[in-house]
């Protein structure tokens, strides 16, 4: 008997360390969107089917990409830096957009733009890109007491993953003096889905704990970080898209499947804002992963929670 009371009490902490529950939600405000629908479409739209492929094959694409980055940023702040570095002799650029006084402290807000393969990449990594577009536009309009930076990155993809030469490791390494305070990667934000069971999970047992409807937008963190839950507690108090967070190791797959796993190297808190990528996706890394799949609508949400969360800090 006490030993099973004891596995019981050990598989309810395990539990909770993992799903982070909200036990008093926060009465939900109703807000204006202001993160606008309609441009974070246009610009998905843009870099999906005039800007592909954009692999590290593409050097005229991503060039082009670079471009466009740029112009919109300089849109929203004069502060906007081209990061560059050469990998098998090839130059790759990150680019870097600066808001707010210069204090050590400093908020990360980024998103890869290249693609896997020959694909448009619309929700893989479009949606985070023109995320970071409509972050730039609300920043600007802020009173803001911090650093904060959003960061386009190249080579988030294979075959350069988890290697030092991904975009988002140079530019962590760049910033490893500074107070990282935290990081968010924007990594796949567009894919809602309202289909019965269209949610899978990296363990079974996680349908358990979490939605089997793909209508919810997830923030994943390490173990021992409460990084996610608290930006959990943002995106459902702003927003009427649910949050749901995870805490685990990575040994559980696609817990560092993004640029956040770069910061996490440096020792900074980071954590990844996702759709959950293949796990709901199915046009994942393929030519259907096109821009008319996405709900603009629920992309605006995440990013306005993002956005307040942010400016919290
Ligand atoms: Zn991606």
């Amino acid at each position: 008997m006490r030993v099973i009371v004891a596995v019981l009490i050990s598989l309810m902490v395990v539990i909770y360390m993992v799903v982070r529950p909200t036990f008093f939600t926060s009465q939900k405000q109703q807000v204006e969107i202001s993160v606008n629908a309609l441009e974070l479409e246009k610009h998905v739209k843009h870099i999906s089917e005039n800007l592909s492929p954009r692999s590290y094959q593409n050097s005229d694409n991503l060039s082009d990409t670079v471009n466009y980055i740029q112009g919109q940023m300089k849109l929203h702040t004069t502060d906007v830096e081209i990061q560059n570095y050469v990998v098998n002799q090839v130059e790759y650029k990150n680019v870097i957009a600066r808001f707010g006084p210069i204090t050590d402290d400093l908020i990360v807000v980024g998103a890869h733009y290249d693609v896997m393969g020959e694909y448009p990449g619309a929700d893989d990594n479009a949606s985070g890109v023109a995320g970071l577009f409509e972050l730039a536009r609300l920043l600007s309009q802020s009173d803001l007491n911090k650093s904060i930076e959003l960061v386009a990155y190249t080579l988030e993809e294979p075959p350069f993953f988890a290697s030092t030469d991904m975009g988002s490791y140079i530019h962590a390494e760049s910033v490893k003096s500074r107070n990282v305070l935290l990081m968010i990667s924007l990594e796949m934000i567009g894919y809602f889905t309202d289909k019965k069971a269209s949610q899978d999970y990296p363990l079974s047992v996680m349908k358990l704990f979490y939605p089997s409807k793909g209508n919810y937008i997830s923030v994943v963190d390490q173990v021992f970080s409460n990084a996610a839950s608290q930006l959990k507690q943002s995106l459902n108090n702003y927003t009427d898209l649910p949050a749901y967070s995870i805490n685990a190791p990575t040994a559980v797959q696609g817990i560092d499947f993004s640029d956040h796993r770069n910061y996490w190297q440096f020792g900074f808190p980071a954590v990844m804002v996702t759709d959950t990528s293949f796990y709901r996706n199915k046009y994942y890394h393929t030519a259907e992963d096109t821009f008319e799949k996405l709900d603009y609508e629920a992309m605006a949400k995440v990013v306005f929670g993002v956005y307040k969360h942010v400016v919290s800090l």
